[in-house]
């Protein structure tokens, strides 16, 4: 089965209501002509019912920026799945690399939160990625492993839908970008986990996007790679112009 790419614009805790509208109806119209991409948008949660709207009947998909393992209860702070659902969303961001380390979840309450996804209909985008001292001991590996088992525990791949984020803790709104080299090496390793986690022919399957500044000028490059399937984009998919460039990327 062919990976159709997905790019995937996370626009954190970014975009008033009026702001956020405008910003997806250029996303739908810059989607519109991409054949072979699937789009995806994650606005801040007050933003989703109006972006909602603007998306309908267009191939923009929605996401929360993350979700809670229960429908409901008492978890202040928190949106559950059903709320989402109701939203239009279809896709919820799960271990995001500021809710790891800016807001301290680790990988149990990331697979918590993936399970919770999957239990009701939304597909999970798992971030995993190390930071830059994690990299410089030479550690990358062992900790997108951790990442990977941790967030997937008790998940069966052959019937899950979901997507990998492959992001660098130490390129996320830092302008730094991995090398192609470096984010091919780590995500054909991310694969290769997944196929010793299910099978090599469901890996195969199984779409790791990049993430951690993509932008217009890197784009094309990083995505014409065999393991690369599309791309969490932060700080560009506030710019309908980049936004749109990079899901025109050139393959
Ligand atoms: C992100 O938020 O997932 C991200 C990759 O951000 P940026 O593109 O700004 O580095």
């Amino acid at each position: 089965m062919e990976r159709i790419p997905l790019i995937a614009g996370n626009w954190k805790m970014h975009a008033t209501i009026a702001e956020a509208e405008r910003l997806a109806a250029a996303v739908v119209e810059a989607a519109r002509g991409a054949a072979g991409r699937e789009v995806m948008i994650a606005p801040p949660f007050t933003a989703l019912p109006a972006v909602a709207k603007v998306v309908a009947g267009s191939k923009v998909a929605l996401a929360g920026q993350n979700v809670c393992w229960e429908a409901q209860g008492a978890f202040t702070g928190e949106i559950s799945p059903i709320m989402l659902r109701e939203l239009g969303c279809s896709m919820a961001i799960v271990g995001h690399s500021e809710r790891r380390h800016v807001f301290g979840e680790g990988d149990a309450m990331v697979n918590k939160r993936l399970r919770g996804a999957l239990r009701f209909d939304l597909t999970p985008v798992l971030c995993v990625g190390e930071t830059i001292e994690e990299r410089e001991a030479g550690r990358t590996f062992e900790v997108l492993e951790r990442q990977v088992r941790g967030g997937l525990a008790g998940v069966d791949l052959a019937v899950s839908p979901l997507v990998v984020a492959y992001e660098p803790v130490w390129a996320i709104g830092t302008g730094k970008t991995a090398t192609i080299s470096q984010a091919q090496e780590a995500h054909a390793h991310v694969r290769d986990l997944l196929g010793r986690l299910s099978q090599k022919k469901i890996a195969a399957q199984l779409r790791i996007l990049y993430g951690g500044s993509v932008k217009p000028e890197n784009a094309d490059d990083l995505l014409r790679q065999p393991d690369i399937d599309g791309a969490l984009v932060g700080g560009a998919s506030l710019s309908p112009e980049s936004f749109g460039r990079i899901i025109n990327f050139q393959e």
